[in-house]
């Protein structure tokens, strides 16, 4: 309780008298509030709670600042999506040229029609020259070199590059990183070096009837 009136006091010395987080590495929600952070001395990013805090009970106000997809294991913000075989899961998948060869009719991988340095095709046995003229690469499709599924939609799967666990990202999390500003509510607590003593006097912080004094 204590600190979150430092912090309160911190910001009103601001010019902004909002608080903006920056980029961090080292915070698990991917930003870190310094201020908040340095007088918490707390990990950076753990200062978000008490800021959330603040903000629920009025003494601070949110503004939007970034978006970011959290996973859904520990709740941390390094995590990565790829495309995965959509049957085995495996990422150990790549693209793949298709070719069609119109004298047959016969569509496949493109690996599947070479044959001593020439392009042959696997069904009819026929050599094939002219692209356009004798044949067409339609496509290409995803292949995995774990279970041999082919197929033109992989699955796109996140990886927590933290927890190491795998997840659907129908299920990831969605956390709003915002800054924070003061409000009339907020000065007063940091003038008045509590924040209980405005909850017990409601008549100083009745903002609609204009009897906070700002
Ligand atoms: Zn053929
Ligand atoms: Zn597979
Ligand atoms: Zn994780």
């Amino acid at each position: 309780m204590k600190k979150a009136v430092e912090i309160l006091k911190a910001i009103s010395k601001l010019t902004t008298t909002s608080i903006i987080p920056k980029l961090s590495l080292n915070s698990p929600i991917g930003y870190t509030w310094q201020l908040a952070n340095e007088i918490l001395s707390c990990p950076p990013g753990n200062e978000f709670e008490t800021l959330e805090v603040l903000s629920d009970n009025n003494y601070l106000e949110r503004n939007f600042i970034d978006k970011l997809i959290l996973c859904p294991h520990c709740n941390e913000v390094h995590v990565a999506f790829r495309e995965v075989c959509s049957q085995c899961h495996s990422a150990n998948i790549q693209l793949q040229d298709m070719i069609h060869h119109f004298r047959c009719g016969f569509v496949g991988k493109e690996e599947g029609f070479s044959r001593l340095g020439k392009i042959v095709c696997p069904k009819c046995d026929y050599p094939l020259r002219h692209i356009g003229v004798d044949y067409e690469r339609p496509s290409q499709i995803q292949v995995c070199n774990s279970c041999n599924w082919s197929g033109s939609s992989p699955f796109t799967e996140g990886h927590c590059l933290s927890c190491g666990k795998n997840f659907d990202p129908d299920n990831a999390i969605e956390r709003i990183i915002h800054s924070y500003t003061l409000t009339p509510q907020g000065l007063l607590a940091a003038e008045n070096g509590s924040l209980s003593s405005i909850n017990n006097n409601t008549e100083i912080i009745d903002i609609q009837y204009g009897t906070l004094k700002i």
